[in-house]
């Protein structure tokens, strides 16, 4: 049996040091990068830990106790998080995601939601300020991430047979308290709350039907993503992956659905409508199909270093910068230079990739930049 985790290396250390550049880069919105794509969307990384150990994410094997979590004292404040974002959004930025790890297990998240929720966009918007979770913790917090100002959730929920998911997040934790969980984001009146099930062939594929029943007519997105060979230690295998093309063909074929447009430029996630007008699903294909020709996110980790694509090897130090003496302009200005500078879309050049990087043995961890 091919061996399933691949030794860690750490890439956290080897960030570059964003560099001031010397004409500066005036934050109107109007950013671009080398392939034209704009910068519309931050993705922030609150946390390194997480309480389930999902085996796709972060393995037990690797993630146990005497994994390298950053010190606290490394970690970004809510004071920096909200000073980077406000000249992320100042660069044209109109969506902010707070993810980690899990972002819930970071105390009072609630203080830095409000301050994020008092950003405007370039035009005078409020941002659509969402997060992504496990949903663990989410039954005792949703009143209050909806009374900071957060607009809208998305839950990871791998399967609804309680076997099957105690297994996938590998820490025994109950399916019910997730369904809790959301329950308790729809009473409180989280809008647009979607749902992300990773599908590992031989693991959950016979979840996926009973997943699209359930979320059926519930207002509730439901999206199947491809699993990724994202980090270095989820030992990802091709075999696998179940194409996104395969859950849409079962899905039709009981539940009849039809493709619909994009909501918006850079979607992730492809969008199908059941036939009978009883809600949609998504499907995100980032290992069966490109999507990088319009991405247009940026991520900033947990220590505050600038990612530009999930599958980067590399990010670009702003932490040195907010602890130094750099102004708010001159903080404008390095994003301005790294976003100019990108040329990121591992995603399309990887049919080029020799057949082995699929274990990505040089890249940093989702949990660490942020999924
Ligand atoms: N802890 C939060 C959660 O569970 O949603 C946020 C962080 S998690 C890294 C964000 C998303 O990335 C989750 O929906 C998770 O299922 C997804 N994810 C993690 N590893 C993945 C992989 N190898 N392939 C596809 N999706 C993955």
């Amino acid at each position: 049996m091919a061996e399933r985790i691949i030794p860690l290396i750490d890439q956290r250390a080897s960030a570059l040091r964003a560099a001031v550049p010397a004409q500066p880069i005036a934050a109107n919105g109007l950013l671009s990068d080398t392939l034209g794509r704009p910068l519309r969307d931050l993705r922030i990384s609150v946390t390194d830990r997480c309480n389930f150990r999902c085996s796709y994410c972060m393995p037990k094997e690797v993630f146990d106790k005497d994994y390298p979590y950053l010190p606290h004292k490394d970690l970004l404040t809510f004071e920096e998080i909200t000073r980077i974002a406000r000249q992320f959004v100042a660069h044209g930025v109109r969506k902010i995601r707070l993810t980690g790890g899990e972002p819930l297990l970071r105390k009072n998240i609630e203080v830095l939601i409000e301050q994020l929720a008092a950003l405007r966009t370039v035009d005078g918007r409020p941002l659509d300020l969402t997060l992504t979770t496990n949903g663990s913790l989410l039954a005792r917090k949703a009143k209050a991430l909806k009374a900071a100002g957060l607009n809208r959730v998305t839950v990871s929920l791998d399967g609804l047979d309680d076997k099957v998911f105690r297994s996938m997040n590998d820490v025994n934790f109950p399916v019910a308290e997730v369904l809790a969980g959301l329950d308790a984001a729809q009473e409180a009146g989280l809008e647009n709350i979607k749902v992300n099930m990773v599908v590992k062939r031989g693991t959950n594929e016979h979840e996926i039907l009973p997943m699209a029943r359930h979320f059926q007519g519930t207002g509730i997105v439901l999206r199947f993503i491809e699993y990724m060979d994202v980090g270095a230690t989820n030992g990802w295998r091709m075999d696998e992956v179940l194409p996104s093309a395969e859950v849409v063909r079962l899905i039709d074929a009981e539940l009849p659905i039809v493709q619909l447009e994009p909501s918006a430029p850079g979607e992730t996630a492809e969008r199908w409508g059941y036939r009978n007008g009883s809600g949609e699903i998504g499907v995100i294909s980032s290992v069966t199909q490109a999507f990088c020709g319009d991405c247009n996110r940026a991520r900033l980790s947990t220590e505050g270093q600038v990612y530009l694509c999930l599958f980067a090897t590399q990010g670009h130090d702003l932490r040195s910068l907010v602890r130094g003496d750099a102004t708010d302009e001159q903080l404008a200005s390095a994003i301005g230079h790294i976003w100019h500078g990108r040329s990121d879309q591992y995603s399309q050049l990887r049919a080029s990739l020799p057949a082995d990087s699929g274990s990505g043995a040089r890249r940093v961890e989702m949990s660490y930049i942020g999924g």
